[in-house]
């Protein structure tokens, strides 16, 4: 089995670890976090460096605000606080007769989520809206399909979720947090025998570059709404 080999830049951990982030990139950090122990190692050393920052910064601040939170939280009734707790979560994703894992950020926000279209090909697509302006979505790839050869005109980012999908850079397994722009065309296609399920954040339409699929650009916009 191959081991995750891409990850966020480090940069993005450290904005990840000060709740500096987009929320929509921040959905995709975290999405990886729960593959990568190795960056959630970073962050964790983020949060012990900004937390010890702070407490440097102003103690009497930080506890002073710590000891009215405590006070707050104590004043919740038990109830109240399971309540809080408990949204209804969305564990799954249902595609057809398969179940894949939702990632953990996105749980509680089951409305946001589709519905599943069918793209050309035997790509399926669903929308995660309501994520700042970037556009959010599932990718499934069946068994031996593939997208048609394009650049990025921004950023794309693409998580793997299940399943292996392959370009002409490398295999990419569940976890891979793959960041291309416009310097990187790549054909994605799955592995033999395989489907792959993705989470994928673009902030510009893909433009593809290939044969009937370069005539086809508007096709490009399916990727984008
Ligand atoms: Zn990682």
């Amino acid at each position: 089995m191959t081991s995750i080999q891409f990850h966020p830049a480090e940069s993005s951990l450290e904005l990840y670890a000060a709740g500096q982030l987009d929320p929509a990139m921040s959905i995709m950090v975290s999405a990886h976090l729960e593959y990568c122990p190795v960056c959630r190692q970073q962050v964790a050393a983020a949060e012990h460096k900004l937390a010890s920052q702070l407490e440097q910064a102003q103690p009497e601040a930080m506890n002073s605000e710590l000891d009215s939170m405590l006070a707050m939280i104590m004043q919740q009734s038990p109830d109240s606080v399971i309540e809080a707790n408990q949204p209804a979560l969305q564990q799954e994703i249902m595609l057809g007769n398969k179940r894949f894992p939702m990632p953990r950020a996105l749980q509680a926000h089951p409305q946001h989520i589709g519905p599943w279209g069918r793209l050309p090909g035997k790509i399926q697509r669903a929308r995660v809206d309501a994520v700042s302006d970037s556009k959010m979505n599932f990718i499934y790839m069946d068994q031996d399909s593939a997208l048609p050869e394009h650049t990025h005109q921004g950023q794309e980012i693409t998580l793997v979720l299940a399943g292996t999908f392959i370009d002409d850079a490398g295999t990419y397994v569940p976890g891979d947090f793959i960041i291309q722009d416009a310097q990187n065309k790549h054909t994605p296609r799955t592995a033999a025998n395989q489907d792959c399920l993705c989470l994928t954040l673009l902030d510009a339409p893909l433009h593809f570059t290939s044969g009937l699929a370069s005539l086809l650009n508007p096709f490009s916009q399916l990727f984008f709404k």
